[in-house]
């Protein structure tokens, strides 16, 4: 993991490969520094980074369901 896709890294901070649009990393492997603690509990905060901003995207760019024929105003199908 680093801040910038300068060759020395994967992906960013939030996870995301840099280069590709829809493939996250989890897991220990993207700690970028030696830890100072365990590093099961690092490993999952940074997973929740990830799915947080793959949930953030996805959630921008999905348009919302279109409403059935007939349905009450603001009401999906
Ligand atoms: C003896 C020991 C004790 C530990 N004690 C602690 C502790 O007390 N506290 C703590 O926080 N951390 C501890 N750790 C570290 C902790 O286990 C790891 O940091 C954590 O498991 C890393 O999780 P991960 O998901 O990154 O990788 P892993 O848990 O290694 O998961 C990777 C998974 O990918 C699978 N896999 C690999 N290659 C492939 C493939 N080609 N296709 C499909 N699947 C594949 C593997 O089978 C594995 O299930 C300990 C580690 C060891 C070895």
């Amino acid at each position: 993991m680093g801040a910038a896709d300068d060759g020395t890294s994967v992906c960013d901070p939030a996870c995301r490969v840099w280069g590709l649009e829809n493939l996250y990393l989890a897991g220990g492997g993207v700690i970028p520094t030696r830890t100072a603690c365990n590093p099961t509990l690092t490993s999952l905060a940074l997973a929740v980074i990830g799915a947080r901003d793959l949930a953030r995207r996805l959630r921008d760019t999905t348009p919302p369901p279109a409403a059935a024929p007939g349905a009450p105003e603001g009401r999906a199908a």
